[in-house]
């Protein structure tokens, strides 16, 4: 329990946002608080916004922070450091003032500039400790020119500068973007759609709207509803752009602003869209049991983010492949390259997937130099693991079911019947129920193991199968990646097990010959050499000039193509017209 936890009688919270050195980077926050009848108030700001399993620390970027009554200036403690205690015996009410700075340019950080503020709620707004349960109403003062308030809370009296939150998980939840962003909406599944772009760029919104509209269709159809009223898109296009964040109403997306006139560009733009969107059902509603109601003061642990991301990521593409946006050949192609990408990494023979997901805190999203060769991505794996199960339901049930219907039978089960999270077993429990079979063995080699994933077997049910381009390939590498900065060759990172692993090749060496011959190329500089070939590698490492022995080792990296089997049985071919929505 804590002091402001004891207070007997509603807290009335009224913030005024406004951006008056925009240009610096500030957003400055008053915040009135009424209904006062205790000796203390503790106000704080969470240290991570969800969705985004990292401690951010959020507070850092506090400043300039005052409390006063009546323009009288009343006690302000630090006693955390999130935490601000205010002496407010005797006062009905209090008036906290604080500045936040926001340069970081992400779908989950400030950012404000003399274009636009770009307000992420919990690195914004500080909440009386103990009342996350309180609505507030935010009226918002723009920078000079700014015309255009784009968000998913609800406006006050149709003003579109007044907002109002009812309780402080969905103002957490709900980004802000003010500015000139160029805005269009289109309905879809019943839902109104507003799309708030930033940045310029090459959109074309007739299509956009089109193809957005299919995207929703499609995702509606799997959960069998669409809970919202109306959803926002807030879009930052960057010279480079990426990214996304859910929300339960809204979602961020970074693009880059020349992106959307290739092809590529394009369906990368519309599978990020399919990804964030997605997450509105899953994560924001079918969740995890530890993620909600969150404890915005800590880390946030569970098993289950190769559910919440890895599925969603398997939708995404997936999902834009249904709507028919994506040729067959283009969307196995995407495939494969995850699987690459997994089995390239040598960290997905250390961490098991749960591992994955519970320590994203510490490593997924603290990456270092040695990060390849201790974990995998629960994005990567988890999104492979979904097409297996979801391949492995399809050919069980001759193409009756999908892992669509275990994700409707979750939702519908423990968001909407038993209104909480789900554990481990429980979610285990909904896949058996459509498999129809004990996944005891699954989970052991896949989700809490590290066994090689056998794709043949689930690519068969389908017809498929998969095929290393560089299988029985002979050529040497030393098993490292390089940065090359104006001809000079620093190893990035060493993969374990390989010839630099070793013989001693480490992070940070610049590679300057190699037998003698000077290296300014790591893509030329095993010319001629042969695997089991000893050679001479000369480095510069803290300074110091050395040469290390090395004995060429056989490269082992994958590149997979998925190909058709030469003879596809009709019930191989009803799995794949039902699993990649062949018509
Ligand atoms: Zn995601």
């Amino acid at each position: 329990m804590t002091e402001s936890s004891l207070a007997a009688g509603p807290l009335q919270i009224f913030y005024t946002v406004s951006f008056p050195e925009a240009q610096a980077h500030y957003v400055d926050i008053e915040m009135d608080i009424k209904g006062l009848a205790q000796n203390q108030l503790t106000l704080k700001m969470p240290v991570w916004t969800p969705g985004s399993y990292l401690v951010r620390e959020y507070a850092k970027n506090v400043e300039s922070f005052t409390a006063e009554h009546n323009g009288k200036a009343v006690n302000v403690t630090k006693t955390r450091k999130n935490a601000w205690q205010i002496a407010t015996q005797g006062l009905t009410s209090v008036k906290v003032k604080y500045r936040v700075y926001g340069n970081e340019i992400s779908v989950r950080t400030n950012f404000i500039d003399a274009s636009h503020g770009f307000l992420s709620p919990a690195g914004t707004f500080i909440y009386p400790d103990g009342r996350l349960n309180l609505p507030s109403t935010i009226h918002i003062k723009p920078y000079k020119n700014w015309d255009k308030v784009s968000t998913s809370l609800a406006s006050v009296n149709n003003d579109a500068f007044t907002v109002t939150a009812p309780n402080y998980d969905i103002l957490f939840d709900s980004p802000i973007e003010v500015g000139n962003q160029d805005i269009f909406g289109f309905d879809a599944a019943g839902v109104k759609y507003e799309v708030a772009m930033y940045g310029g760029g090459n959109y074309d919104k007739d299509r956009l709207k089109k193809d957005m509209t299919k995207i929703i269709e499609e995702e509606t159809a799997i959960f069998g509803e669409n809970p919202n009223k109306r959803y926002v898109f807030i879009v930052h296009n960057y010279q480079r752009g990426g990214g996304g964040l859910e929300h339960l109403s809204s979602t961020v997306l970074g693009a880059s602003r020349d992106g959307y006139a290739t092809e590529s560009g394009y369906l990368g733009f519309l599978s990020l869209v399919a990804h964030e969107h997605f997450h509105l059902w899953n994560v924001k509603r079918l969740r995890p049991i530890a993620l909600g109601p969150f404890d915005y003061d800590n880390e946030n642990y569970t098993t289950n983010l190769w559910i919440a991301e890895g599925f969603t990521a398997y939708y995404d593409n997936l999902i834009v492949r249904r709507a028919q946006l994506n040729p067959v050949e283009s969307y196995l192609k995407e495939l494969t390259a995850d699987m690459g990408t997994m089995d390239n990494t040598p960290g997905t023979r250390v961490q098991p997937l749960s591992q994955s997901s519970y320590d994203a805190w510490i490593k997924g999203y603290r990456p270092d130099e040695n990060s390849i060769n201790t974990g995998i991505s629960y994005y990567t794996k988890g999104s492979i693991i979904g097409m297996l199960l979801d391949l492995e339901i399809i050919n069980d049930t001759k193409g009756a079911k999908s892992l669509d219907d275990v994700m409707r039978y979750m939702y519908n089960e423990y968001y909407k019947t038993k209104k909480r999270g789900y554990t481990d077993a429980e979610f285990k429990a909904g896949l058996e129920k459509f498999a129809g079979k004990n996944l005891d063995d699954f989970y052991k080699k896949y989700i809490n193991g590290v066994d090689p994933v056998n794709y043949d077997q689930y690519l068969g049910y389908a017809g498929y199968h998969v095929v290393n381009d560089l299988e029985g390939s002979n050529n040497p590498t030393l098993g490292a990646t390089y940065v090359n900065a104006a001809g000079h060759v620093r190893v990035a990172t060493v993969l374990r097990g390989t010839a630099a692993w070793k013989d001693g090749i480490n992070v940070y060496d610049e590679i300057t010959a190699i037998d003698g011959a000077e290296v300014h190329d790591p893509k030329t500089m095993l010319d001629g050499k042969k695997v089991a070939d000893k050679i001479s590698v000369s480095i510069i490492r803290d300074g110091l000039p050395m040469t290390i022995p090395v004995t060429l080792l056989r490269n082992t990296q994958v590149r997979y193509r998925i190909e058709s089997l030469p003879n596809v049985t009709p019930q191989q071919m009803t799995v794949r017209n039902k699993w990649l929505k062949i018509q």
